[in-house]
């Protein structure tokens, strides 16, 4: 006999372990390792569904009260074996039940109605069909008559048909007519399953041939792979060095071995000419999967890689679990990006599943960023991952010249324009050679801080190191808070640092900032690019295309504009409140504010031409913003790497953050305090919270924050699984839910 551990699709926690079945003998065939099933499930043999995670020849009950499968869903997706492994390694080291864990890795779970590609063929030689037409026109038959004469007009009906959705949309003519002609053996339709190609064709590319620095890293890790090694790879390249080169080639050797490759890039719409060079090289063997594809044109992309039919596929987070059987490498772009951390539960990053995938099935990971995160840098100088490095763009462009605009200055100096005078004379200049212009602002942590406009103070958490954030009631200020820890101080009047009055939450939005460049520069063509100017399906691709092809002078945009394109024409970038990130009330506000900032510098001058960025700041001392306009990413890590040995952060540390969720005010406190109580009971744990929440209550569930810190990874998942257990123990609590956040 055959025994099947069964995991049941409800995402339960009491459910969350697998449930023993037979495999009746005619299942046997069918029923293999991550098959969909369909079984009778507790008293009342209730009919759910359910994933086989294991086969086994062993009961471990009583044979009598074991139930049988009933069916195999045959559209349900079968996983490769090491993806579910790869599920309780994410279900493990990040919290969720083994159910959703499964959902992670199987992004398509039943098969959606194929579309179908349908041709028409007349069945009846020529001037049978002529006939019939003239004999149907008498009888005023219109429809059958257009189809007719369709097929008698178009010189190749009879060796390649006519589409059939064509001619019933274009002639038209209804599907009823086409079935009576079929019935009557007039035409044959014909059926041949199509797959939806999301992105179609163009011409080949030819690969350039590799300078110097690019082919000793391409050579180095080529030799390590021909000679067995895997490992992980951290390519530190500023913008335009040329690692999406050093990636196409290290694919092709890959590929051409018979592996398959999987390429992460952060976002498909801000990403697009990466997406279009994949496809121009390596044509239709290339799929990509994104959140914009319908049902069915994932399904495809993922039957096709599953069938073996291409060999890379490139996309969003979701990509890495492809389920590609003979996979060779995993690429992750623009590595530091925050969107390769989920941010559902169970919140996994892209990266550590990457290696771990990779590690299962004998893979190697290459990671690659001008800006690493603190994360993947600090292990490539522990030798965990090999580092390279590259410091000349590839073309031969120089990198811009970089000036900091300090803001407090300017309002000394009577300028109270959001414009400081570098910018408006660099952007006069520009504007008069025809060049174009990109002004970046830098929305994120947007007016959640309090700030002086004469010294530039922010009101931080003595305790944190992170800003205090603004919380509101009825409209205004009533006090400000640290989110890690709950410190939380009433809103001052003046300046704490300077006694100014000029302190409060400042802001100001693109489309202000659009007003204000019309007003001083009227005869500009500008173009916003915003959530409300990119709605719709395109409308990225539409705002930098139309900007690519030169048709506006000047760019206006949030973090949306300064990844990843290459625009030859622009010859400066303004950042308008570059600190603005630095007080998004995160440890990692410093690390991403030089990340933007080194990103947005790297959109200048990508041409011959050479280029020019302002940074305008009220911060201009602080190591983040001066090692930004150096393009000096040792200077920032060694700064940063400090600040988070000090205060226990990532990557030195480990931090876990957990959130409880509940409609109960008073359960959600009582539970976060006693969670927070276990975590203080162990010595090797510093504790801070509970406090709530960033955003305390959301859509009527109030929501409390616990931290927890500790050197070693495995006590905070040990206190995890303690916390899962306590929650299925303890009946009390179970309008409470939690949510685990391992250093995010
Ligand atoms: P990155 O991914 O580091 O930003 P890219 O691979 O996009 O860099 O390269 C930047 C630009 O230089 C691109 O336009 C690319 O086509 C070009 N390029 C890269 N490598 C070479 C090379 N070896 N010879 C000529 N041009 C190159
Ligand atoms: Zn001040
Ligand atoms: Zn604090």
């Amino acid at each position: 006999m055959v025994y099947a551990d069964v995991i049941v699709d409800i995402s339960v926690k009491s459910l969350d372990r697998p449930f023993q079945y037979r495999v009746p003998p005619e299942l046997l065939e069918d029923a293999v390792v991550g098959a969909l099933v369909r079984i009778p499930f507790g008293r009342g043999n209730r009919e759910m569904q359910g994933y086989i995670i294991g086969l086994s020849g062993e009961a471990r009950f009583d044979v009598s009260r074991i139930k049988n499968i009933q069916e195999v869903v045959k559209q349900g997706v079968v996983a490769e074996s090491h993806l579910l492994s790869l599920a309780y390694w994410i279900k493990e080291n990040y919290g969720a039940t083994m159910n959703d864990a499964i959902k992670v890795v199987l992004p398509v779970k039943q098969e959606i109605r194929q579309k179908v590609q349908r041709t028409i063929y007349p069945a009846m030689q020529r001037e049978e069909l002529e006939k019939l037409a003239a004999l149907w026109e008498k009888k005023h038959y219109r429809a059958r008559v257009r189809l007719l004469q369709a097929i008698l007009e178009s010189p190749a009906s009879w060796e390649e048909g006519l589409d059939h959705d064509t001619a019933v949309r274009q002639l038209p003519v209804t599907t009823a007519v086409v079935r009576e002609l079929e019935r009557q053996g007039v035409i044959t339709v014909e059926t041949a399953r199509k797959y939806r190609n999301p992105i179609s064709g163009g011409e080949r590319d030819v690969p350039p041939k590799l300078n110097q620095r690019q082919q000793e890293v391409v050579e180095s890790l080529l030799s390590d792979y021909r000679r067995g090694i895997r490992g992980t790879y951290l390519i530190h390249g500023v913008t335009g060095s040329g690692k999406t080169e050093i990636y196409m080639q290290i694919i092709q050797e890959i590929v051409d071995q018979g592996k398959q490759a999987i390429m992460l890039i952060p976002e498909i719409a801000l990403t697009f000419q990466t997406v279009k060079r994949f496809y121009s090289r390596f044509g239709d063997r290339v799929s990509v999967m994104h959140s914009r594809l319908s049902q069915g044109e994932r399904f495809d992309q993922f039957t096709r890689a599953k069938n073996g039919d291409i060999d890379i596929m490139i996309g969003p987070r979701s990509a890495l679990f492809t389920p590609f059987a003979r996979l060779g490498l995993i690429v992750i772009d623009e590595e530091h990006e925050s969107s390769y951390q989920s941010d559902m539960p169970p919140r996994y990053h892209a990266r550590e599943v990457a290696v771990k995938r990779a590690s299962m099935v004998g893979a190697s990971v290459v990671l690659g960023s001008a800006t690493p995160s603190l994360e993947a840098y600090y292990r490539a100088l522990q030798g965990r991952y090999r580092l390279f490095t590259l410091e000349e763009r590839a073309g031969g462009a120089v990198l811009p010249k970089v000036w900091i605009t300090d803001m407090r200055q300017e309002l000394e100096e009577n300028n109270r324009s959001v414009f400081g005078r570098k910018l408006m004379a660099l952007m006069e200049e520009k504007l008069k050679r025809k060049e174009q212009v990109i002004l970046f602002l830098n929305r994120r942590g947007y007016a959640g801080f309090v700030s002086c406009r004469k010294c530039g103070e922010v009101l931080r958490c003595p305790h944190c190191s992170v800003s205090l954030t603004v919380h509101q009631r009825q409209g205004k200020i009533h006090h400000l808070e640290c989110h890690y820890c709950g410190y939380h101080i009433s809103m001052p009047g003046t300046c704490p640092q300077c006694g100014s009055k000029y302190i409060g939450a400042f802001g100001i939005g693109t489309q202000k900032v659009e007003e204000l460049v019309r007003e001083q520069f009227p005869y500009a063509r500008v173009l916003r690019m915003d959530k409300d100017t990119t709605s719709g399906k395109g409308g990225h691709e539409k705002i930098l295309e139309e900007f690519a092809g030169q048709g506006a002078d000047i760019l206006i945009g949030t973090q949306m504009i300064v990844k990843g394109h290459d625009f030859p024409n622009v010859t400066l970038v303004g950042v308008l409140a570059a600190d603005l990130s630095l007080n998004i009330g995160d440890y990692r506000a410093g690390e991403k504010t030089y990340q933007l900032l080194a990103q947005a510098a790297g959109r200048a001058g990508r041409g011959r031409k050479p280029g020019d960025v302002v940074i305008q700041t009220y911060q201009p001392e602080h190591y983040s913003i001066v090692a930004a306009a150096e393009q000096d990413y040792q200077a920032f890590y060694r700064q940063e790497i400090g600040m988070r040995q000090i205060l226990q952060y990532p990557p030195v540390s480990n931090i876990l953050g957990v959130l409880v969720l509940s409609e109960k005010e008073d359960q959600a406190r009582k539970l976060a305090a006693l969670l927070a109580g276990q975590l203080r009971s162990r010595q090797d744990i510093q504790t801070l919270g509970p406090t709530e929440a960033p955003l305390a209550k959301l859509r009527d569930v109030y929501r409390q924050m616990v931290y927890g810190k500790c050197r070693d990874y495995r006590v905070l998942r040990q206190m995890k699984n303690q916390m899962e257990q306590y929650m299925r123990e303890h009946e009390e609590y179970r309008d409470c839910r939690l949510q685990f956040h391992f250093n995010s």
